[in-house]
């Protein structure tokens, strides 16, 4: 049992993949009531906000997160509930405060278009295209988590992008009903 009101959900993937997309969708689809009570955490910006940014990999091309700093500064966020994580790391978040790990996967061609369109480097697309390839984030969430906590969504397109929302909304009246008040 858990003292949360509302699940913490953490919404994760290789870039690109539509974990913002994903997060962003989901808080719009809430009825008013249950969006009162939600906050998408879009982690690369919380962790500049707050000061968890270790350094920059210019390999890379990314910046360096303090993972511990970073956990340790949204223990209080995640006590409260209702928190959507929206980042492509998601073994670092005790299990204890995560109530579902929705993996955002898709189409290698179509990753590699968007992350083309984005700019990135060669390298940077293949070591993104490689992670997805070998579902680097997938078996990290299954490593970390109860394996009834993580979902796998694909998504390519608009319309199995909102069949996802609808499931995760339809799992967090479920989680509601099993956490009673
Ligand atoms: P991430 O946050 O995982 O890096 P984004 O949500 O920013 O990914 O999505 C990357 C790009 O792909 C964006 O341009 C976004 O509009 C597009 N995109 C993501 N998901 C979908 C989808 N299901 N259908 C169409 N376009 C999408
Ligand atoms: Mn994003
Ligand atoms: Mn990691």
């Amino acid at each position: 049992m858990t003292s949360r009101l509302y699940p913490n959900i953490i919404i994760t993937g290789t870039p690109g993949c539509g974990k913002t997309s994903h997060c962003e969708s989901l808080v719009e689809s809430l009825n008013d009531e249950l969006r009162s009570h939600f906050q998408h955490l879009e982690i690369s910006k919380v962790a500049r906000e707050r000061g968890c940014i270790d350094g920059f990999d210019q390999e890379r091309d990314s910046s360096i997160v303090d993972e511990d700093k970073l956990v340790d500064s949204l223990e209080p966020d995640l006590r409260e509930g209702g928190k959507i994580i929206d980042w492509h790391c998601c073994d670092v978040f005790p299990e204890r405060l995560i109530d579902l790990v929705v993996v955002v996967t898709c189409d290698n061609s179509v990753l590699f278009d968007r992350l083309s369109q984005r700019g990135y480097p060669d390298s940077k697309i293949t070591e993104n295209i490689d992670c997805e390839i070998m579902q680097v984030i997938l078996q990290e969430a299954k490593d970390s988590y109860a394996p009834e906590i993580v979902i796998e969504l694909s998504s390519e397109d608009l319309e199995t992008m909102d069949d996802n929302v609808e499931r995760i909304i339809q799992w967090i009246n479920s989680w509601r009903e099993n956490n009673p008040d």
